[in-house]
């Protein structure tokens, strides 16, 4: 799927070979081309990986921000959906 983040297309998608929770990766190509991909983890559970999509769209978002404040602000927004009762569709 594509969405747009920080005003910029991305490709986002689950993947079940990713070592880690998530990524967000911006390559910059030769060519002068940019690609822009987030990618979570469909091993964690549900409540991690909410923490881990609203964690990696954030990095896509402000791509110069801190790991420390996209961390905590993630952490608390994809609490307080938790909390709300956001879960995905069975
Ligand atoms: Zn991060």
């Amino acid at each position: 799927m594509r969405v747009r983040l920080g005003g910029r297309w991305f490709t986002v998608r689950e993947s079940q070979r990713l070592n880690d929770c998530g990524q967000c990766e911006i390559t910059r190509h030769r060519n002068g081309t940019v690609t822009r991909e987030v990618r979570v983890a469909t091993w964690q559970t549900e409540q991690d990986a909410l923490d881990t999509w609203v964690h990696e769209a954030m990095h896509g978002i402000w791509p110069d921000k801190a790991e420390a404040e996209v961390a905590s602000a993630s952490a608390e927004l994809s609490g307080l959906l938790w909390r709300l009762g956001y879960r995905r569709p069975d």
